[in-house]
Formats: C-alpha cells, structure tokens, sequence
C-alpha cells in the first residue's frame, strides 16, 4: 500500500508513515461519505451535537501524544502545541452549543420557516501552521450541520491529523468523519469528486486553484487563505507597548501565523526610539528545538520555505535595507530572530507574505502614504493600529477583514479575510450558517 512519510522538522528523520489516498481512491471515499451522511442528517441536532462532544471528550486520552506530535512534526515551542491541543478540546462543548443555537430554525411570521439544511459532503483541506486548529474550525461546524467530512489534512503534519481522526472515530458513526491523506494531488481529486463544499485554509495560490474547480458544480466554498499585514505605528502611541506587539506578533509561531505582523510603518518622530527598543526586545528571543530550555521560535517547517524567507531577506539587502538584528544568511532549518529597516515597496518582503520571524519596518513623513502602502497588498486579513484617539480614524481606513486597535488582530468575533485573504468565513452564527443551505417553506 503506497505511503506518505512524515519528517521531523527539525532534522528531517521519518516520524512515521499514514496511508496514501491516490487519486482513484477517492470516488470510493467520497460514495461511503454521502451514505453516512443520510444517516447522520438525519439525527437530531441536539443529537449530533452531542454524539461530537462525546467523541472529543475521547481526545484527553491522546492529548499529550497530540502536542508531541505537533511539536515534532512542525517544529512549535511544546507550550503553544499543548495550549492548541487544550483549546481544541475544551472550547468544544461551547463551540458546538453555539453552532447549534445559529443552525436552529427559525419562524418569520406564523406561516414560515427558515431551515438550515446540510449541504452533503464537506471537504476541509487544512494547512499546518496550526495543524489542530485550523482542522478543527472547519469540520466542527460542517459536522455538526449534518454534513459529513472529508478531511485533507497538510502533508506536513499527517500524524497529527491521522490520530486527531482516529480517536474522534471511535465513537463517530463510521465514515461521517473520514481523513485522506496526501500532498497537493490529493487535495485536487477531493477537490474534483462530487462533493458540495470546499471548507480550505492555506495559500492564496491553492486557493485560487481550488476556487477555479470548484466553479464547474458550483461548489459551496469557505476560503481562508494568507495575508500580509500591516501595523501602523503612530505618533501618539504607546511606545512600549507598541514595540511589545509588533515584536511578539512577528514571531508569534515563528512568523508562521497568518495574521503575524508582516509590515511595520512608525511615525519617523518615533521611530528610532522604536527601532531601538524593538531590537532590545527582539534580542530576547532564542530559534532553536522545541525540547531546548529558553527557545521560543522553532524552526522553519520545510526546505522549501526556509528558501522563500532567506529569498525575501537576501532581496531587501540587495535592495539596501538595514540589517539591526540578525542577517541573510542562516543555515537550515532555523532563522534566528531579524530585524530589517528601511523597507521599500519593490521589495519582496513588503509585497509577500513572508512566514518567518523577521521584523520588517519601514519610517513614514506623512501618514496617509503609510496607509495607501498598508493597503497596497492583494490581501487583506489583518490589519494593527497603535495609536492614541487618532488611531481610530486611521483604522476605519484600513482594508482588511480584521482591524484592531492598541492590540492583535482577530478577536472573539468571525475569522474573516478581505480582498484576496477571504472567500466566506467560520465563527459566530453568520460563519456556523456558511456550512448548510438556507431552505425557507412557506405554508
Ligand atoms: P498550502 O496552500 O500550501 O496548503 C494547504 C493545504 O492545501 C494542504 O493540505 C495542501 O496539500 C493542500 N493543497 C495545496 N494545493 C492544493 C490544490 N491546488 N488543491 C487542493 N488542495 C491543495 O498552504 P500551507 O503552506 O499549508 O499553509 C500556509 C498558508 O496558509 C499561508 O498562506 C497562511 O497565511 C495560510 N493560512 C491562513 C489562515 C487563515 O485563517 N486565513 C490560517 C492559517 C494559515
């Protein structure tokens, strides 16, 4: 039987091997995903929700073994792996109640109702960055509409994905929840079976494929996919404060999130106070193994992306950026802790999103240039001000789906992208409701 083979991320030795789902497989998956389906929508909401909770009460069991593997597989510090694995299982009991409060029908007038039906056979194709997570944000919502799951987990991170499915399995109805393993090629076949929604998280290229694929059925999409985000830094903000956040966000997973801060335009009056203490701060942080004491950015996931950031880094010396901390030459899989000034819009790390652990900055004159740069992007996800009460007019200009002000981006509210880093989102009623199909009968 063909295999895919996980790698530790760190020296790259096998972890483990999951089965491969090739491409002519997945008729077969797909068939036995739409008979469970009929099963499972046909249970009561209450009944499903609580078939769910149950079966992730299962997860305690394999809890550590989850965040080992997550650390292993891609590299996170151990405490964040153990707080991703934590939170998956404990928010589920409000999660799923909130999903099915927001899927409950609904009367407008005496003689008519608004249902939210299941769509049928939901594919979640999941990145790693969060490999718990962001799973898990997908399928919770589509199983508990009544639709059953076909999950696509990174072929990064599949040990992580084999075992979170398996155990939630032992108490699912069989094949309501299934996993397929493989690389972008799997992805596709799932993408072109006959499903009827893509749940995705990942890069804006994938997406875009998926999205053109999907046109034919006209398939049901959630997109959630990169960002480059900006931070503005004002001159009325809180210096401190400022330089905390914008050094903590940038290596928040190692860069690796994909509402980091990516860009950073501060008020030339402040900004070498602000360069300064930001190198203070930032010489704090350590790369190294996530079992090494004091290492609180691990290493790059892969190969391939320890490129694509030492590219970027390479591209803004060669352009005349400043190196304060660190340099462009790091050996793999680690990029210690960088911090570049004088950014300019033709290079690589102002106009890509970089996922990696560089503070990337740039001074600004006059502020409404800051904000046509910070809104010069494709994407849109998060967007920071830090400022004093000018920081609000500021941020009803900024072009993103997420805006915060004197704090991270992405609060209790949806997780929703702008321009190119969205298509659909998940979180609260009107997310829960993008997983079913709004059906109105009239008497
Ligand atoms: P990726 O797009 O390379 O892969 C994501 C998943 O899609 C993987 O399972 C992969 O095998 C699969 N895939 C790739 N191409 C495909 C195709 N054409 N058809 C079907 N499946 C395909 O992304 P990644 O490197 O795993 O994750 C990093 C990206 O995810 C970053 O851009 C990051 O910003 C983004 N991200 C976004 C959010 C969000 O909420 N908006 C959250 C986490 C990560």
């Amino acid at each position: 039987m063909p295999t895919l083979t996980s790698y530790d991320a760190i020296n790259r030795s096998p972890l483990g091997d999951v089965p491969l789902t090739e491409p002519l497989q997945m008729q077969a998956v797909v068939l036995r995903a739409k008979k469970a389906q009929k099963y499972w929508s046909a249970l009561p909401l209450e009944v499903r929700q609580q078939k769910v909770v149950q079966a992730y009460e299962r997860l305690i069991s394999v809890e550590d073994q989850l965040a080992l593997l997550i650390s292993k597989e891609m590299g996170k510090d151990h405490r964040r792996a153990k707080y991703e694995v934590a939170g998956t299982i404990q928010n589920v009991k409000y999660f799923t109640q909130e999903i099915a409060q927001a899927l409950t029908s609904e009367s407008i007038g005496h003689e008519t109702k608004m249902q939210y039906r299941p769509l049928g056979v939901v594919a979640v194709i999941s990145p790693w960055n969060y490999p718990l997570a962001m799973a898990n944000n997908l399928l919770l919502p589509a199983l508990i509409a009544g639709n059953s799951v076909v999950l696509k987990p990174s072929e990064e991170t599949p040990l992580v994905a084999d075992l979170f499915i398996k155990t939630l399995n032992q108490l699912l109805p069989e094949n309501v929840l299934q996993v397929v393993h493989g690389d972008a090629e799997t992805g596709k076949a799932l993408v072109n079976a006959d499903i009827n929604m893509v749940a995705f998280t990942g890069s804006l290229g994938a997406g875009k494929h998926i999205m053109a694929s999907a046109a034919s059925g006209l398939k049901r999409l959630v997109m959630e996919l990169g960002g480059n985000d900006p931070l503005i830094v004002m001159a009325s903000a809180d210096i401190d404060k400022a330089v905390q956040f914008a050094v903590a966000s940038s290596f928040e997973n190692t860069g690796q999130m994909c509402t980091s801060t990516e860009r950073i335009y501060v008020d030339e009056r402040i900004a070498d106070e602000f360069e300064h203490k930001v190198v203070a701060f930032a010489s704090r942080y350590q790369a190294g193994a996530w079992d090494e004491g004091n290492v609180n950015i691990g290493p790059i996931v892969n190969p391939k992306q320890h490129a694509k950031v030492l590219s970027q880094l390479k591209d803004a010396h060669a352009k005349g950026a400043a190196f304060l901390l660190g340099s462009h030459h790091y050996e793999l899989p680690f990029i210690q802790p960088t911090v570049v000034t004088g950014i300019t819009p033709d290079m690589l790390l102002e106009q890509d999103e970089t996922f990696g652990p560089i503070v990337a900055i740039s001074r600004f004159n006059v502020l409404s240039e800051a904000i046509d740069r910070a809104n010069a992007s494709p994407y849109g996800l998060g967007a920071v001000v830090f400022g004093g009460s000018d920081a609000n007019n500021v941020a009803e200009q900024m072009e993103a789906g997420m805006v915060a002000i004197n704090q991270g981006a992405g609060g209790p509210g949806p997780w929703v992208g702008a321009k190119q880093s969205g298509f659909g989102f998940h979180g609260t009623a009107a997310g829960h409701r993008q997983f079913s199909q709004l059906r109105i009968i009239s008497k």
